[in-house]
């Protein structure tokens, strides 16, 4: 195991924002940690890191407890945090051999391994620039830079492709995928296409609580699966619900509604039927794929505190 969280609470005055989360992430795993804004996300990565101390519970990287060892922990680890912060009037091979000194590297291996982040992370071209010159995608480059320049075993990402524009959105993606081929990865998101473009598995996050964490084809399969139904006539959600196999029905609009259906049940004939029976007008009838959205509005939407 790489990275152990077990029962963590963290309490900010009156406010529970991490709730007894455990999870954990394997060796060479890429966990996305999934969450609404306000989950609890970057709280939780500020205390795997050290940069925090919880309320309760515990963490451990590579076996180490992050509590009792922080630096030792913060040698192991890489971490590039929300909004990135940068020095900004330094120059970004300064900055990254100013972090390669942090992080304790001799000054004979310094110089090398700056260059090797310069080239891994696509920096040439921008080396010798200030940092507060450099466009938000190069910025986050140089936030991965850093994070990378002890050559961490895990990697702990918050937000990392947040405020791109969508060509820098593939590019970082792209960046870290290539970073992580010998690493343990655990980064945080709310765009649900980067989990599925990155993601071994996914830990989702709602309120402080982890409410799912399972391998992606698991998640999806396990939502049952959903139609969308239109009538022109009046009908409420509650006459749906009457419906065999019918789990739940939420309202679109007007006579309009997705229906949670029954795993492996095909009830569209007997909405046909239902419809001819009490004489309404079905104007779309319609089975819908399951979404990491849909799932994943499902399982923040639901829990409550
Ligand atoms: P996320 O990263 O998922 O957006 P955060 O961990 O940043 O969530 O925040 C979780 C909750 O804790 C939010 O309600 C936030 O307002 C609150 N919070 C975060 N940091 C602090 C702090 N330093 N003091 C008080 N409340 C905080």
């Amino acid at each position: 195991m790489s990275i152990k969280v077990f029962n963590l609470t963290k309490q900010y005055g009156q406010q529970k924002a991490v709730d007894q989360v455990s999870f954990s992430v394997n060796e060479g795993e890429i966990v996305g940690f999934l969450g609404p804004n306000g989950a609890g996300k970057s709280t939780t990565m500020k205390i795997i890191t050290g940069f925090l101390p919880p309320t309760e519970g515990t963490v451990e990287v590579e076996g180490e407890s992050v509590i009792d060892n922080p630096m030792s922990v913060k040698r192991k680890t890489g971490y590039l945090p929300e909004h990135n912060p940068l020095y900004l009037d330094m120059y970004v091979h300064e900055y990254l051999n100013f972090m390669a000194g942090i992080y304790g590297l001799a000054s004979s291996v310094r110089k090398e391994r700056v260059f090797e982040m310069v080239r891994l992370c696509g920096l040439t071209d921008e080396q010798n620039k200030r940092i507060g010159m450099l466009s938000k995608g190069f910025r986050q480059r140089v936030g991965l830079a850093q994070a990378l320049i002890h050559n961490p075993k895990v990697l702990v990402l918050d937000e990392p492709t947040s405020g791109l524009d969508p060509n820098q959105l593939i590019e970082i993606r792209r960046l870290i995928k290539t970073v992580s081929k010998d690493k343990t990865v655990l980064f945080s998101t709310h765009i649900l296409q980067e989990v599925e473009a990155l993601c071994d598995r996914v830990v989702v996050i709602n309120k402080g609580r982890i409410v799912a964490d399972d391998r992606l084809g698991n998640l999806l399969q396990g939502a049952g699966n959903h139609l969308v139904v239109e009538f022109a006539n009046e009908i409420s959600a509650q006459d749906l619900m009457q419906l065999e196999d019918v789990e739940h029905a939420r309202q679109l609009e007007n006579f309009r509604f997705q229906l949670k259906v029954v795993k492996g049940k095909d009830i569209r004939p007997l909405l046909v039927r239902f419809a001819v029976e009490k004489n309404l007008s079905l104007i779309e009838l319609k089975q819908e794929e399951n979404s990491l959205e849909s799932v994943f509005s499902q399982l923040t939407a639901t829990e409550k505190k």
